[in-house]
């Protein structure tokens, strides 16, 4: 069911996409409607994964059959015109991750693995989600990290060097997302050359897995960057790694937002 190849041999598709079962601000359904639109031959759905934490933004573990009772209804309604792939973004937290057994026997065509939370510096039992705006993010860098914005980055990418090693999953998700926040926080941190080795790093490992690994356009048009970062994708294309670009659509009018601008640098 999930081939890559197929699905990317042109940029009519979008694997990761967020609907009203976690954090997304429309019904799946829509997002059908959307990508029939757009003329698109595959829509892939990844609600943020039923998590052993409070996050308002994950998914339930209760609504995963509905979850993928909608899958099923929406596919025989839309029919040949657009395969519809049932996947998820799964958090590794430590703790709880794609690799679990639980994940691994929902039937989804396919996983993507991503990092959204890290334990506080200050206390560590504390899970703290580092993915949101920005003005929280700040506040959270005092309250849990002691302002220590290269113990929060050097664990994020830590985590995901983790995430890669315990597998359970396709697709690698925004892997250098952390520099959103921190580079709001400390201007030009992205380019000192301890956070692109880490980058790189991360991006070896993932290469050296197999993994797909993820052009996540969803920042693009407020802060005119892609996860990773444009700078590596020079040698993305050199290594020939197996990419697919989304766009993290949380509203069916941004199915395709910016997609075709990082399509446009890779080709
Ligand atoms: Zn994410
Ligand atoms: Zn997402």
């Amino acid at each position: 069911m999930f081939d890559i190849t197929a699905i990317t041999a042109t940029p009519l598709y979008n694997l990761h996409t967020h609907t009203q079962f976690c954090d997304g601000h429309a019904p799946m359904n829509q997002f059908v409607d959307a990508a029939i639109e757009l003329g698109f031959t595959t829509l892939g759905f990844s609600p943020h994964s039923p998590i052993n934490t409070e996050s308002t933004c994950n998914m339930t573990t209760e609504s995963v059959a509905e979850y993928l009772n909608e899958i099923q209804r929406l596919r025989s309604l839309s029919g040949p015109r657009l395969r519809i792939l049932a996947g998820m973004e799964i958090d590794f937290t430590g703790e709880q991750g794609p690799a679990d057994g639980y994940f691994r026997r929902l039937p989804l065509d396919y996983r993507i693995g991503s990092i959204h939370f890290i334990p506080s510096l200050t206390e560590p039992d504390t899970l703290v989600d580092i993915d949101g705006k920005f003005e929280n993010f700040e506040k959270k860098m005092a309250r849990y990290f002691d302002g220590d914005i290269e113990w929060v980055v050097r664990t994020y990418f830590a985590r995901a060097v983790e995430m890669l090693s315990r597998g359970g999953f396709d697709i690698v998700g925004h892997c250098d997302k952390i520099a959103l926040n921190a580079g709001l926080y400390r201007a030009g941190i992205e380019s000192e050359p301890w956070f692109t080795t880490l980058v790189n790093d991360l991006l070896d490992a993932a290469l050296d897995y197999g993994y797909i690994i993820e052009i996540n356009t969803k920042a693009y048009e407020r802060h005119h960057r892609f996860f990773p970062d444009e700078r590596y994708f020079a040698r993305l294309r050199r290594q020939q790694a197996r990419l697919v670009v989304n766009s993290d659509a949380h509203d069916p009018n941004l199915l395709n937002a910016s997609r075709q601008i990082a399509l446009d640098l890779l080709a």
